[in-house]
């Protein structure tokens, strides 16, 4: 059945927000928070850790850390509090997006029950069992993700343990990777320009010849498709492939993509139909999924990125994160002087839902109405 993408409009009058139709939270957080605060009242006076940020989403891990939840990591893999102190009576959550072979053994190693604990989320496993089947019919998989990402440093462990595996963070390296492919670069280069993302003993000679493409869950469907669509011509170019033999040198395989991920880009994309002033994207700063529904916003109309209401200071004012130099910055007169101003709205996956409540109701502060979300809520209940 097709679905429908088409945006919800609340109309405030001298206000109309956009409200993408589908946002925010996916099964795979709610899902991790849930056992998370559980595990939390299940084990009074017991010391619990999670691997890293549940999610990225300040607002979440702060409530999370109130209840007395201590992060074991930061998001690079960076130890905050050492493993060492660790004991086999203390917890150790898995956040949503998995962790590494070599941390998990190391817990365990500790006396620490893993299983019991770990919210990686199926999407994310799926990956994982993808890259699986792919090795098992000796191909090398080359995962598009973020490099240092970690549900990126998860699926290379997971994958590693099967087959020799390479890290493409976008379509640039992956026209570099193709140049190992086809001779035009010696190989000797590829170990510095790949550093830190392929697999011990790797062999360029060797391994690049069967290739399978997988994605971390929350890439751009677009990018993922352009770059597998990429590397399955390089292959079709330099062995002579036929469509019946295309599979002898690159794994027939769709994205790995999760389904909030798609929705939430279907979402955007649909949204972006409508012509508006600007766009408002809430979503933790270093929230992948976000970044790409911030991306898509770009290429049409002004776009802000913001992890809270508290970012919009005034009707003139607003703070808000620029993805290419990675600082917030602020803008003045971000709000044109139109009747009506046409803004769209949406949330990435690991974005509470009250979050997007609240920077409505900001937005709706600046303009006289005598309308509020929950009155316009009730014309759609
Ligand atoms: S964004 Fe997708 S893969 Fe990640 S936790 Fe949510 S549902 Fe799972």
């Amino acid at each position: 059945m097709k679905k429908d993408f088409t945006p919800t409009l609340l109309d405030f009058g001298p206000l109309q927000i956009y409200l993408a139709r589908h946002f925010g939270f996916c099964y795979g957080v709610e899902n991790a928070i849930e056992i998370a605060f559980r595990t939390v009242d299940e084990n009074p006076g017991k010391r619990i850790f999670l691997l890293s940020e549940m999610i990225h989403n300040p607002q979440v891990n702060a409530d999370l850390q109130n209840h007395g939840v201590q992060f074991l990591q930061d998001n690079y893999g960076k130890e905050l509090i050492l493993f060492e102190t660790l004991t086999s009576d203390d917890i150790v959550i898995i956040p949503a997006f998995g962790t590494t072979l070599q941390q998990e053994e190391k817990l365990k190693r500790i006396g620490i029950q893993t299983e019991k604990y770990n919210t990686t989320c199926p999407f994310v496993e799926k990956v994982w069992n993808r890259s699986e089947q792919i090795a098992k019919k000796n191909y090398t998989i080359i995962i598009h993700g973020k490099p240092k990402h970690e549900e990126t440093r998860a699926t290379f462990s997971h994958a590693a343990a099967n087959a020799p595996s390479v890290i493409v963070k976008d379509m640039e390296q992956a026209i570099e990777l193709s140049k190992y492919i086809t001779g035009e670069k010696p190989v000797s280069e590829f170990y510095e320009e790949f550093k830190g993302q392929y697999t011990e003993n790797f062999s360029v000679e060797k391994d690049l010849q069967r290739i399978g493409v997988v994605n971390q869950t929350t890439m751009l469907a677009s990018d993922t498709q352009a770059i597998a669509d990429f590397l399955k011509q390089v292959m079709i170019n330099k062995y002579k492939l036929a469509p019946d033999n295309t599979e002898e040198h690159f794994a027939d395989t769709r994205d790995t993509l999760c389904y909030a991920t798609l929705e939430n880009q279907q979402a955007v994309s649909s949204m972006l139909d409508i012509k508006a002033d600007l766009a408002i994207v809430v979503g933790g700063y270093n929230s992948s999924n976000t970044s790409h529904l911030v991306e898509l916003c770009e290429e049409k109309l002004p776009t802000y990125f913001i992890s809270s209401e508290e970012k919009i200071i005034s009707s003139k004012e607003i703070l808000h994160f620029n993805l290419h130099d990675k600082l917030e910055m602020r803008t003045e007169n971000f709000l044109p002087v139109i009747n009506p101003v046409k803004i769209l709205v949406t949330s990435g996956a690991s974005c509470p839902d009250a979050l997007v409540e609240g920077v409505i109701n900001r937005l709706v502060s600046f303009f006289k109405t005598e309308l509020t979300i929950t009155k316009l809520i009730e014309k759609f209940q």
